[in-house]
């Protein structure tokens, strides 16, 4: 039997992932009086803010933590965890079938993009590492779960990135080995504590230096220069002394970052071939690349590099979701602004999935602009016909970058469900709640699956 719908509207739409841009589309359809499905793949709705934003970072965790919940605690969000669309309810049937008004993918972007050498992942596992595992292992370390992959925090590593996200990977390396050494000496020091106060003030309460350590230390090889690394960002149009005011903030950046972690950094260096002996890889041929005109060159120098293991931070891609068309590595959006796809007339994206871009800010405006700008016209909430063309007008959403008019005149109109597909959608929630434990009740799943502290 159907619970009562909540809802003061006839539409009924389905959002794939919980996190930082679907809760947001979520919550902005809810205060329209629209039933919101959230199909979350995870036990918990926290996507990136707990996979991937490193777990030092506390305070901004807890505070997209109360966020996300307080969204998708709103009246007329159903929320249906531990369902991967794709595996669990196959898309096109949930899509096509289900009879939802409008579909919005928010899944994030949860697969590493392959290292560029043909042949290298037949060494995962095998001293090849990718980042996204990596750090979801790192961001569980201390609670009391099983991993699902389990991983060394060794010395000497290969890190192969250049952004944000390799810099936290040669964090994690750095403290976690720092923490090893320290552990030998019968000192217990704890990540926040290093993470802000940084490697040389901890050891100096011991009395003790790096050097000390006798550790290597770990270095992240990147294609282009230091000033390139994109660790903030030129604004568009920026003149030249602002660029390179930013260029060289970023070299600023980086030193300061060294100099609390003491991991390495070696530029101009694109990977070549994995060094493997006895089946596991032990370095990297790196080509030297020069930087021309913006562009990476490569030359003919090649160099070699041994190394405890190779970890791959080079950029996250969006999972493959059977029945949605991809074009090489992502999904093969017709229009880029609202992540469409012609096969799917009702479908719209929103965050990373369609951005690329790893922030939650990002994440979270271009799910306000998709909403803003397209899903409500096409659901006809919005009081003023004009609404959108205002919207994209007056530079609020400058993440969706198209004109009203194309959107509004490429959208059409949703189907309206009628009373019996209504609710036939709310029996098939129900029953898959049901299904997986789920009582109804956000705030009390929230604490059945809050992770324990390893004792
Ligand atoms: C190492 C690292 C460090 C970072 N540091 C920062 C930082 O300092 N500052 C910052 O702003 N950002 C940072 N980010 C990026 C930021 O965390 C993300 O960009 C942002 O949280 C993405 O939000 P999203 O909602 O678009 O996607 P996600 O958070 O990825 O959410 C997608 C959701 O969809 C679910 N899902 C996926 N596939 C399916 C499916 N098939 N069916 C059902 N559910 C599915 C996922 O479980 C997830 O909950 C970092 C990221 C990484 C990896």
């Amino acid at each position: 039997m159907s619970a009562p719908s909540l809802s003061t509207n006839p539409h009924v739409v389905a959002v794939i992932g919980g996190a930082t841009a679907g809760a947001e589309v979520a919550a902005r359809l809810a205060g329209k009086g629209v039933r919101v499905v959230v199909f979350e793949m995870n036990p918990r709705p926290f996507g990136k803010i707990e996979d991937g934003l490193p777990r030092w970072h506390e305070g901004l965790r807890n505070k997209e933590y109360a966020t996300i919940t307080g969204k998708l605690s709103l009246p007329g969000v159903d929320f249906v965890p531990n369902t991967k669309l794709g595996r669990d309810i196959p898309f096109e049937e949930l899509a096509r079938d289900w009879g939802f008004s409008a579909v919005v993918l928010a899944n994030g972007a949860w697969r590493d993009r392959g290292l560029p050498i043909e042949g290298a992942d037949a060494y995962v596992g095998k001293g090849l590492i990718y980042q996204n595992p990596f750090i979801i292992y790192f961001n569980h370390l201390e609670e009391d779960i099983e991993p699902a992959e389990t991983f060394e925090f060794l010395d000497d590593a290969i890190v192969v990135g250049g952004g944000l996200a390799s810099i936290d990977v040669a964090k994690v390396l750095m403290m976690e080995t720092t923490r090893a050494k320290l552990r030998e000496r019968g000192i217990e020091a704890n990540v926040l504590e290093l993470e802000v106060k940084g490697i040389p003030k901890i050891l100096a309460q011991h009395g003790l230096v790096f050097e000390d350590l006798g550790l290597k230390g770990c270095t992240i090889f990147y294609r282009r220069r230091v000033e390139d690394m994109p660790l903030a960002e030129i604004p568009e149009g920026a003149d030249e002394k602002r660029a390179a005011k930013v260029r060289a903030s970023r070299a600023k950046l980086l030193d300061k970052a060294q100099g609390k972690f003491f991991f390495k950094m070696e530029p101009l260096s694109a990977p070549d071939e994995l060094i493997v002996e006895d089946d596991r890889v032990v370095g990297m041929r790196f080509r030297r690349t020069e930087i021309e005109g913006g562009r990476v060159k490569m030359t003919d120098e090649t160099y070699e590099r041994r190394g405890s293991c190779v970890i791959s931070s080079i950029g996250s891609i969006p999972e493959a979701i059977p029945g949605i068309e991809m074009k090489g590595e992502l999904f093969a959006f017709t229009d880029w602004d609202i992540g469409r796809i012609d096969a799917y007339p009702n479908l719209f994206s929103v965050g990373n999935v369609v951005t690329g871009k790893g922030n939650i800010v990002a994440s979270r405006k271009h799910a306000a602009a998709v909403y803003d700008a397209a899903l409500e016209s096409y659901l006809g909430l919005s009081e003023d016909g004009h609404q959108a063309e205002a919207i994209l007008s007056d530079g609020m959403s400058e993440a969706v970058s198209v004109t009203a008019n194309a959107i509004l005149a490429a959208l059409g109109e949703a189907d309206t469900p009628s009373k019996d597909v209504f609710a036939s959608i709310l029996d098939k929630v129900q029953a898959r709640q049901k299904e997986v434990g789920y009582g109804g009740d956000l705030a009390a799943w929230l604490e059945q699956v809050k992770p324990k502290e390893r004792a």
